[in-house]
């Protein structure tokens, strides 16, 4: 019975009887009338027993993948059995076979494909239903079983522990009329655990952004766990800072860099800013030269020509001397800071360090401008775990990667309404290089 057309088509169990063709112009792929060849269909599902006296004949038309990239219909004439067993509840069943179970609508490999697609494919459960031929509905238990059954349960050990926060939709405000402030009614958060030494992608997200969320969730992963984590990267949250000292004690703290310079950037915008109205009376614009270098001004010496470097320096100091002098005061500082962060990844001797850093302290001492004087106290406070950073050079680059792959995927569905799948979407997009999707063969 089994001939070419059943090894083509490839549903263990069932034979192609006949293949009639119809009208391809008018969208209609052709008629497939199946056969059931596996003994096993007519074993009873309530009592195991193999049934041998039939009631009738039924007729199943389950949605399968496109053949040959026509999508077939397929017609399977299947028995129904009348169970003999005395004590079997079943009185009757129908044949099924493990790629189309009984009252099936879609065989097995069609659910899977729709799963997969989103899972692996990267395709949001729209266009995974269209390309399909299924319900949304449908597609999204596909995917949500797929990928249950393919993402790792736990996390293998790491070495470098990412932790980082993603904002989940957008935050909404009301006018608090009492307190007369804007208040935050929505603001919903997701802190996301990223592998950063063996490359197994986000681990986990919870919700929330709370020291508890982040400490119960490294508490799940168990003792053995936890102690192979030697170092864990986040950026100047204190949050994450409490809950890794209470969880992950043994662990060594290491602040990215981008952060500490990004912090810099605004403390001079800030000065700029502040002095700009103090002298001007007003914002700054088009004809104000600090204004006009403000771009320039946040970009690392290092990475400019001295044919812009020098000019700007000009600049600054031809301005008024309550404008001019400050800022270059605070861009100095900036570029002192970004000294010390130099140093990384360089093995530098801590005398070195000690230098540089006493050299940044002291041009915020000395500059007496109230935002560098903060800057300071912020680096001071975050020291150690700067200071780890330029020994290590850990960055939290690896998390922020995953957070834009986050934000990709949660534009592509226009935001979820549902936070648990969200996570198991951004779960599924995030691990897709770990897990072998993106590989060319
Ligand atoms: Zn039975």
């Amino acid at each position: 019975m089994v001939n070419d057309t059943t090894r083509l088509l490839g549903l263990d169990g069932l034979a192609v009887a006949e293949v009639i063709a119809r009208d391809e112009h008018a969208g209609q792929g052709p008629i497939v009338w199946l056969a059931t060849i596996d003994e096993q269909a007519r074993v009873c599902p309530g009592c195991g027993v193999r049934a041998t006296r039939m009631k009738e004949w039924v007729i199943t038309r389950p949605r399968d993948l496109p053949v040959g990239g026509r999508r077939c219909e397929l017609l399977w004439r299947k028995r129904r059995w009348i169970c003999s067993t005395a004590v079997c509840p079943r009185r009757t069943f129908t044949e099924q076979v493990p790629q189309v179970p009984a009252r099936a609508r879609l065989t097995e490999r069609l659910r899977q494909a729709s799963g997969m697609a989103v899972a692996d494919g990267g395709r949001t459960i729209v266009q995974s239903a269209r390309d399909h031929g299924v319900s949304w509905p449908v597609a999204s238990a596909a995917f949500t079983a797929y990928a249950e059954r393919m993402l790792p349960a736990e996390p293998q050990p790491v070495t470098v522990l990412g932790i980082d926060e993603t904002r989940r939709g957008r935050p909404r405000w009301v006018y608090d009329e009492a307190a007369r402030a804007w208040q935050a009614v929505v603001d919903r958060w997701h802190v996301g655990f990223v592998d950063l030494s063996h490359g197994q992608g986000l681990l986990g997200q919870v919700e929330g952004r709370t020291t508890q969320v982040v400490i119960d969730w490294l508490q799940e992963r168990g003792q053995k766990w936890k102690e192979q984590v030697r170092f864990v990267a986040i950026d100047m949250c204190t949050i994450f800072k409490a809950a890794v000292r209470a969880a992950l004690p043994h662990a060594v703290l290491v602040v990215d860099h981008f952060h500490v310079v990004q912090l810099a950037n605004t403390a001079l915008t800030e000065i700029r800013r502040r002095l700009t109205v103090q002298v001007r009376g007003r914002r700054g614009r088009k004809g104000n030269r600090e204004w006009e270098l403000r771009n320039r001004l946040t970009r690392s010496a290092a990475r400019m020509h001295g044919a812009q470097l020098d000019p700007m320096i000009d600049d600054l100091m031809a301005l008024p001397k309550r404008l001019g002098a400050p800022i270059l005061a605070a861009w100095n500082a900036k570029e002192d800071l970004l000294d010390v962060l130099a140093l990384a990844r360089t093995h530098p001797d801590r005398t070195v360090i000690a230098g540089r850093l006493f050299r940044f302290y002291d041009r915020c001492a000395a500059s007496g401008l109230p935002e560098l004087e903060r800057l300071a106290s912020t680096i001071e406070t975050w020291w150690p775990e700067i200071l780890a950073f330029i020994q290590t050079g850990i960055t939290n680059a690896g998390s922020e990667g995953t957070n834009r792959v986050i934000k990709t995927v949660a534009r592509d569905a226009y935001g979820f309404r549902n936070p648990e799948s969200q996570r198991l979407r951004t779960r599924c997009a995030t691990t897709r290089k770990s897990r072998g999707c993106l590989n060319p063969a």
